[in-house]
């Protein structure tokens, strides 16, 4: 669903993210994990585009990434994210939030667009904070939202930047329960995250960055007990 190949991208005169090949397939939940300014979110970011390579390929979903594209709509509803900071419209209630992008970008009647946010709010478990506005919820729930709002755009993989490092550790669990349903789901998953029993549980391949590369990949299990490289098991004895 995914496919990078040699991808290259500077800011500026600085070379971020270094020979990027990485392949995610349907179904497929990967992890990316590793220091922090390694590029994991510039990465993430490449992928739906909010930042823009500029050598090598990304093709998501059949769909060539490059400065032509006509399609970038139709890869952002099909790729949904989700980020630190819920990036909720603070103005607009619960429900609105979810309705807004499938009414206005999808162009679905509101009935049916509020059904479905309905549905996804049921499926995070906040179906009753519906007609609140964000500011009256807690981090954990308007991290829900946030991820109920993405999969009201059908998407067909998703993005996560950190999405529980914003939150306090009581809220954690639940963010990470939600994620795990949709990984049990089928949900093809792109996630930077320093939750290791989260990548334990779900991941299929554990990807590790470091200044810019992807150094070592591995499922989960070899990937903790049998770290390949000096940079990783550096990483893993500052983290675990
Ligand atoms: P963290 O774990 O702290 O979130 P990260 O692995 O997500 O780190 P990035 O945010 O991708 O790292 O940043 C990679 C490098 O690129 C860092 O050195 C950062 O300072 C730099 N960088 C990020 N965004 C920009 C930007 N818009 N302009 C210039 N440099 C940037
Ligand atoms: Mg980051």
């Amino acid at each position: 669903a995914i496919r990078i190949e040699n991808m290259n991208k500077w800011y500026g005169n600085y070379h971020v993210l270094r020979d990027i090949n990485l392949t995610v397939r349907r179904g497929e939940r990967i992890v990316i994990a590793g220091p922090s300014g390694s590029g994991k979110s510039t990465m993430i970011r490449c992928i739906n585009r909010l930042e823009e390579h500029q050598a090598g390929r990304i093709v998501v979903d059949g769909i060539e990434l490059s400065s032509d594209l006509k399609d970038i709509d139709k890869v952002r509803s099909e790729v949904g994210m989700v980020f630190q900071h819920f990036n909720l419209f603070p103005h607009l209630t619960i429900l609105e939030n979810c309705t807004l992008a499938p009414i206005w970008v999808r162009e679905i009647p509101s009935k049916d667009a509020i059904d479905a946010a309905m549905h996804f709010l049921e499926k995070v478990k906040i179906p009753e904070q519906a007609h609140k506005y964000p500011g009256q919820l807690s981090g954990g729930q308007q991290q829900r939202v946030a991820i109920a709002r993405s999969l009201c755009m059908k998407p067909k993989i998703m993005l996560f930047d950190e999405p529980t490092s914003a939150l306090d550790p009581e809220m954690i669990k639940e963010v990470l329960d939600t994620m795990i349903e949709l990984a049990e789901e089928g949900m093809t998953m792109l996630c930077v995250t320093h939750e290791m029993g989260f990548a334990q549980a779900v991941a299929n391949r554990v990807v590790f960055m470091d200044q810019g590369q992807i150094v070592e990949e591995n499922n989960p299990h070899d990937f903790f007990t049998n770290p390949q490289s000096e940079r990783t098991r550096l990483f893993l004895s500052q983290i675990l």
